[in-house]
């Protein structure tokens, strides 16, 4: 999984209509503002320390940074912009939207200061692996023909992830600040096979074609909360998008740009639409904040 995603990212640029998927951020503006609004809200509350840095991992086109730094730099943040991303394809495309970045190959790299951190569907492209019993499932060819190893009741871990996670969260007892993790998943571990294959925004068989398609398996949010508190930093609680973005205001935000922008006003509320309700992103999507303990906990988790 994780050999496949390094080629199938480095390759292409695999976001919206033409690609394979669309994430948050590529439906509407305001996704990334209220990411924006929401850190800074946090750095205003930790005292607005300068030293403060804005940073993303796998921040795809470039898109949600571009809109928090807008709304950041707003705020009054002036820090620098910090960039973890292993494609060169996607560093293209985020050069042309946030320009003054710096780029790092992984999370060691990142500045020791407090960061103000977004992991927007980052870690449900991270390598997870499966088990049946105490057995790994594993592959093996058959003709020309990828199959798994064993079946029965699967569950998931992923070392890859929870070192990941260990590190940020590390970082942020440290040195300060707070991570936004956003992704689709589930709040509680449980038992299930939830490796997908993902191309042209239809399903495909995780095991033809490897390097072609999006892999990617539901985020365990329990084992997230606990890799990051292992290390002494603060977790809040889950919270579905669709109700993460109400509370932060996205219906205000949408009628504010609905009036400056009437023609806008469909476009707006569709993609309200697709971002928060049960149906679309809104139940699925999940966000949790890990932070130092010496900050106060985020807005929209209490
Ligand atoms: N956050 C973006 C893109 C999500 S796609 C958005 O919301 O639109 C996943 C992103 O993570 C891509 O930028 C991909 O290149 C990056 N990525 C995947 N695996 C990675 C890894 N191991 N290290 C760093 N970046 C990675």
């Amino acid at each position: 999984m994780g050999l496949c995603n390094a080629h199938y990212y480095a390759t292409r640029d695999p976001l919206g209509a033409a690609g394979d998927f669309t994430t948050a951020p590529e439906i509407s503006q305001m996704f990334g503002e209220i990411v924006g609004a929401a850190l800074a809200d946090c750095w205003a509350r930790a005292g607005s320390p300068a030293d403060a840095v804005y940073a993303e991992l796998g921040p795809g086109r470039g898109t949600l940074a571009a809109d928090a730094l807008r709304v950041l730099r707003k705020a009054g943040f002036a820090g620098d912009v910090h960039l973890v991303e292993t494609s060169p394809a996607l560093c293209a495309e985020q050069v042309k939207r946030v320009p003054d970045a710096q780029w790092h190959e992984d999370i060691d790299g990142l500045p020791k200061a407090p960061l103000l951190l977004v992991a927007n569907e980052f870690i449900d492209a991270l390598p997870v692996r499966q088990w049946v019993g105490s057995e790994e499932r594993s592959l093996t060819i058959e003709g020309e023909r990828l199959v798994f190893t064993l079946d029965g009741e699967i569950r998931e871990d992923a070392p890859v992830r929870d070192a990941a996670v260990a590190a940020i969260a590390r970082h942020l007892t440290q040195h300060g600040g707070a991570v936004l993790v956003i992704d689709y998943g589930h709040a509680r571990s449980g038992v299930g096979d939830t490796l997908q294959a993902v191309r042209r925004h239809k399903y495909a068989d995780p095991l033809a074609d490897p390097g072609e398609a999006d892999l990617t398996a539901h985020v365990d949010f329990e084992a997230v909360s606990k890799a990051a508190t292992s290390t002494g930093a603060a977790v809040t609680r889950i919270v579905e998008q669709g109700e993460w973005l109400t509370r932060l205001g996205i219906t205000a935000r949408a009628a504010a740009l609905a009036t400056g922008n009437p023609e806008r006003r469909d476009e707006l509320a569709l993609a309200v639409q697709r971002l928060t309700t049960a149906n679309r992103m809104g139940k699925l999507f999940k966000v949790m904040a890990i932070h130092s303990p010496e900050w106060e906990i985020p807005a929209g988790f209490q």
